[in-house]
């Protein structure tokens, strides 16, 4: 099966194709591997917001900027809280949420932006990164049950294609994320996600005993991403598991709560300024 995600280094894995397609294109996924932090957040863990060490997230961070080389004065980061406003941004965001929680843009879930030299930054344990691309325009999204049955993915597409953006021209890459066979979910998930089903749906949940079911997380984006208008040829999908990946990945579920988190990024190099 294709993946999208090739490991580059310990710390992270790389979107190779979209690279290729734009050589200033820079989008990927961290390991738990390689950093600072101790204990359940060893060691590299990215997240301001669970209990770490403050000192050792910021090392975390500057390290990966310099394995990336992507200077940390352009990342933006956002107070994630599981809803679907999405923020465009510009040069003045640039650095918020980069090496403070405090900083962070708020109540935001999703960020695009044409903006050369800003790395869009969001974290995860389990729920799904979905990464887009079109010329010139990156985002990223944060779409656990909640992000994704409300549509996160579509207002992400409604955004960029009221700015004249095409949709035809719009990549999408589903990331690491807790796949079906370590989400099990009950009927109040469910029955929130049969809005996005019509009867030729392929059903992405299956249940497993009397109300329990498995979710598929990426399933699910794949089939909202394609109602909205996104071909099916531009949408890849990862196959990695954050929680059947014990090695690679902080998992919420597998670890109890008690756990660090990975960094989604994408980021357009340009001219140093
Ligand atoms: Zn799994």
């Amino acid at each position: 099966m294709f993946e999208p995600f090739q490991k580059k280094e310990d710390e992270f894995f790389i979107i190779e194709e979209w690279n290729q397609i734009d050589s200033n294109v820079i989008a990927g996924f961290t390991t738990k591997n390689g950093g600072y932090s101790k204990n359940e957040y060893l060691s590299l863990n990215c997240g301001f917001h669970v209990g770490d060490d403050r000192n050792d997230v910021q090392k975390n961070r500057l390290h990966l900027s310099n394995k990336l080389g992507f200077p940390i004065e352009g990342w933006v980061g956002a107070e994630q809280t599981h809803e679907t406003q999405i923020v465009k941004v510009d040069e003045l965001q640039r650095g918020k949420g980069s090496i403070e929680y405090e900083s962070s843009i708020k109540h935001t879930d999703g960020l695009y932006t044409d903006k050369e030299n800003t790395l869009l930054t969001l974290c995860f344990a389990d729920c799904v990164p979905l990464f887009f691309f079109a010329p010139k325009v990156i985002g990223i999204a944060h779409a656990g049950w909640k992000g994704t049955v409300n549509g996160i993915a579509k207002e992400m597409i409604q955004k960029w294609t009221s700015e004249g953006i095409s949709v035809a021209d719009i990549k999408v890459v589903i990331g690491p994320c807790i796949c079906k066979d370590c989400y099990i979910v009950d009927n109040r998930v469910v029955s929130q996600v049969k809005q996005w089903m019509d009867s030729t749906s392929f059903l992405p949940y299956k249940e497993i005993t009397s109300g329990q079911f498995q979710l598929d997380l990426r399933k699910l984006n794949q089939i909202i991403l394609e109602k909205s208008g996104i071909l099916s040829e531009n949408i890849s999908i990862t196959n990695y598991c954050t929680s059947c990946e014990n090695s690679e990945f902080f998992s919420h579920r597998r670890d109890q709560g008690k756990t660090g988190r990975m960094l989604s990024f994408i980021g357009l190099k340009g001219e140093r300024e």
